[in-house]
């Protein structure tokens, strides 16, 4: 039985994993937390989540909620998430991380902090979508420098970073089977008068638009034909249970950062 805390407990993520570690035989929950001032402070975790009472409180402080914990799981903000971070690594407590939107510099800050703990960090936990990931790099490099790469992401109209974190890694994955680097070629976006698409560019483009849980679609286009290659999240349960399926995998791991791709073996 592998004992869960989860920081953010009331936000959208929060309460499925909250919800769903509920839900599993294997799981318990005994934490969760939420900033400081935030109206949940207090109130016991089942209420907020729309569950029986649980008699644990949400709390502004994750050293009292993983103080009984085999495994943290944050899907917060990037500044949060560098705290919490650095109380895991104290602690010596396992971490699960899907938050997204790190500069390059918080995202250092964040891997010096967990490289001595076993933590799984990804930009989309769902199993089809990591299964999406290695077909995106295999597509590309089997199609090569002959077919134009744009990637469309779409999400509810509350995310605040843009483009996804699992858009990035597409792009990352498509780069990857051409040879490229992913950051020199990145085209976020085209308005007025751009020019003619660069041959060796990859297309970005965000979409937001009331509750989408996530879309994804990479494109390679070539004279006569497009292939089209896509994940439609239809719930956040998607990446929940993946991310329930990482917090077995990472309370009895070796310390390192691992990707879902390890969790899932196929990489
Ligand atoms: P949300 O805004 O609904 O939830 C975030 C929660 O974190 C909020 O309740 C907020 O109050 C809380 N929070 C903020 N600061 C905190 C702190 N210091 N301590 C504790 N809690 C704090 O957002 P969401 O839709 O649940 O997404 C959260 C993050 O997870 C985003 O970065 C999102 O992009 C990412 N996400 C990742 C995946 C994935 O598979 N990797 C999937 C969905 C969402």
């Amino acid at each position: 039985m592998s004992k869960i805390a989860v920081c953010g407990v009331s936000g959208r993520m929060g309460q499925r994993l909250a919800h769903l570690t509920l839900e599993a035989e294997d799981l318990e929950l005994v934490g969760g937390t939420e900033h400081a001032g935030h109206a949940s402070i207090g109130a016991d975790i089942g209420q907020v989540i729309g569950a029986p009472q649980l008699g644990i409180e949400v709390v502004d402080s994750l050293r009292s909620s993983a103080a009984d914990a085999d495994v943290v799981i944050a899907f917060t903000t990037p500044e949060a998430t560098l705290k919490d971070a650095a109380i895991c690594a104290e602690m010596g407590v396992p971490m699960v991380v899907g938050t997204t939107g790190f500069t390059e510099d918080q995202l250092r800050d964040f891997k010096a902090s967990v490289s001595a703990l076993p933590c799984v960090f990804a930009s989309n936990f769902s199993t089809a979508m990591n299964v999406l990931f290695k077909l995106v790099q295999d597509a590309a490099s089997i199609l090569g420098d002959d077919y134009d790469v744009e990637i469309l992401e779409m999400h509810h109209h509350f995310k605040v970073d843009a483009p996804s974190g699992s858009a990035i890694t597409l792009g990352e994955k498509a780069a990857a089977g051409l040879g490229r680097e992913f950051k020199d070629v990145v085209k976020n976006g085209r308005e007025g008068l751009v020019g003619q698409r660069e041959k060796m560019e990859i297309g970005m483009h965000a979409l937001r638009a009331g509750d989408i849980a996530g879309v994804h679609k990479v494109f390679y286009g070539a004279p006569g034909e497009y292939i089209e290659l896509g994940h439609t999240a239809t719930s956040r349960d998607a990446f929940a249970l993946g991310a329930l399926r990482a917090a077995r995998f990472v309370a009895g791991a070796e310390a390192r950062l691992y990707s879902m791709g390890d969790v899932l073996g196929i990489e």
